[in-house]
C-alpha cells in the first residue's frame, strides 16, 4: 500500500485522508457570505455616524451589484455637509444637512447594478431600507429583503416602507447569521492560505 492512500483497514477512510483531500466543513454559507459582503462595502462608506451597505443578489446567487452610503459622483467627501443641520440653533441652514446629499446604499446598489435585471433578486442590506430606498426597490423588481438592523422600525419612513412592500408582497426578514464572526486578517490569510505558497511553475496551463 502506498502511502498516499487511505488506510481503510484502521477505521473511517475520511478520518485517514489528509485535511485538504475533501471538503471543508468551515465555509461560509450564502447568507452570511452577502451580509458580510454588504458590511464590507458599508466601511467604504465616509459617513461619521451612519455606515450602510448593500448587496443585490440573483437567483444563482451571482452578485449583481453592492453599493454604500455616500454623496454623489464627484461631489467632494470633503465638500459637501457629513453633519445634520439642527433647527432652531441661529446658524440653522438646511443646505448644510447630509439628508439633501447622501445616496443611500440601497439606491446606490440599485444604480450600480450596470443595466441588469433586478427581477426576482434578493438585497442584502445592513439597515432596513427607509422609504424612498423601498420604493426603487418595488420598481426595480427586487422580491426579498434581507436586513440586519431594523433599529428605526417605529419611524415613520420605515413603517411606511413595510406598507409597501407587504402592500406588494417583497418579502422581508431579519438576516439570522450561521456563525458569530469572519476575521479578515491579511497577513494571517497568507500564513493559512495553502494555495499562497504557488508560484506561476505550478500551474497547469
Ligand atoms: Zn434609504
Amino acid at each position: 500500500m502506498s502511502v498516499e492512500e487511505p488506510n481503510l483497514e484502521n477505521g473511517n477512510a475520511s478520518e485517514a485522508m489528509a485535511p485538504e483531500s475533501h471538503k471543508r466543513n468551515d465555509y461560509l454559507h450564502w447568507d452570511d457570505y452577502f451580509m458580510a459582503t454588504s458590511i464590507l462595502s458599508a466601511k467604504r462608506s465616509k459617513d461619521p455616524v451612519t455606515q450602510v451597505g448593500a448587496c443585490i443578489v440573483d437567483s444563482q446567487n451571482r452578485i449583481v451589484a453592492i453599493g454604500y452610503n455616500g454623496f454623489p459622483r464627484n461631489c467632494s467627501d470633503d465638500e459637501f455637509p457629513w453633519s445634520k443641520a439642527k433647527k432652531g440653533l441661529d446658524d440653522y441652514d438646511p443646505l448644510e444637512d447630509k439628508t439633501m446629499y447622501v445616496v443611500h446604499a440601497e439606491a446606490n446598489a440599485i444604480l450600480n447594478s450596470n443595466g441588469a435585471s433586478l427581477t426576482g433578486t434578493r438585497l442584502y442590506t445592513t439597515l432596513f431600507p427607509c422609504n424612498e430606498c423601498t420604493k426603487l426597490i418595488i420598481q426595480s423588481g427586487i422580491s426579498q429583503i434581507l436586513y440586519l438592523s431594523d433599529k428605526y422600525a417605529e419611524k415613520p419612513k420605515y413603517r411606511a416602507s413595510k406598507r409597501m412592500l407587504d402592500a406588494v408582497g417583497v418579502t422581508y426578514k431579519k438576516h439570522q447569521p450561521k456563525q458569530k464572526e469572519i476575521i479578515i486578517d491579511f497577513d494571517n490569510f497568507l500564513l493559512e492560505d495553502p494555495n499562497s505558497s504557488l508560484g506561476l511553475s505550478d500551474l497547469q496551463l
